[in-house]
């Protein structure tokens, strides 16, 4: 507190005595109060103090492009950590059990949302996104990317990034090109629809987990599996067998930069 402020409050607290005074002699309740004693009270009163100035938010160091400035296409991320990362594409089963899963046990997921599948119930990946699931994007129609002109490919992969980002509040910056199948052309439409990185896997699982490469699972693997029926024992499965082999699925926003986000 400044010593101008402790003055301004014995000032007050001298004219508060003065009127309690008053209201003694009077004996009838509050005396009128003469208007500069009325007017020092007010200026007494102390203002809320401006708050401090938030600091500047630390820059965010943008994703790393690949050598010709688009976009990496990522199957593995960086790490020594024993994790891997489940990915989960399309959208077309809607198992309400796999959301239990997901929220109960807190399985780190990241969705690669295809349109066409959402649409009918954009509700259930909302459940899945409160439940900690990551909604990224997977197109609008599910087509082969590298058959479609760049401004057809900027459209899947735009559009849907839209309509999510309406729906869901946060507009995706992950994309998967379906079957995996992309070209320049598809990193060039994903850069300019925002997109930081495109994922491909490593491993694909359906409670069984087949490796592209053998020897198992690798720090950092990516891993694909789809909305498909029995989707929640599949994914049961799946899990026991990363278990086993000592890896815990993570979330792609603890080992990716913020930049890969923004
Ligand atoms: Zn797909």
């Amino acid at each position: 507190m400044t010593p101008g402020r402790r003055l301004v409050f014995r000032t007050a607290a001298t004219v508060t005595v003065a009127a309690l005074a008053a209201d003694v002699m009077t004996g009838c309740g509050r005396a009128a109060l003469p208007a500069h004693a009325l007017a020092q009270i007010r200026s007494a009163t102390p203002t809320t103090p401006p708050p401090p100035t938030a600091p500047a938010p630390a820059a965010v160091r943008p994703a790393p492009l690949g050598h010709d400035g688009l976009p990496e296409v990522l199957s593995q991320i960086k790490t020594t950590d024993k994790v891997v990362f489940i990915t989960v594409d399309d959208g077309w089963q809607k198992d309400p059990g796999f959301v239990k899963l997901i929220r109960d046990r807190k399985i780190p997921i990241t969705v690669f949302l295809m349109n066409d599948a959402a649409k009918e119930n954009y509700g259930y990946f909302r459940q899945l996104q409160q439940a900690g699931a990551l909604i990224e994007d997977h197109t609008l129609t599910h087509p082969v990317m590298t058959r479609l002109s760049y401004a057809q490919q900027k459209y899947q992969i735009c559009h849907s990034a839209d309509l999510y980002a309406q729906q869901y509040g946060v507009r995706p910056t992950l994309f998967r090109a379906p079957y995996g199948i992309s070209n320049n052309t598809t990193r060039r439409a994903a850069k300019a629809c925002g997109m930081r990185a495109l994922f491909f896997w490593k491993e694909t699982a359906r409670g069984t987990i087949l490796y592209q490469v053998p020897g198992g699972l690798h720090p950092g693997d990516v891993i694909l599996v789809h909305f498909l029926p029995h989707m929640t024992r599949n994914f049961l499965a799946m899990l026991k067998r990363i278990k086993k082999q000592g890896f815990t699925p993570a979330a792609f926003k603890d080992y990716l930069p913020a930049g890969y986000f923004q």
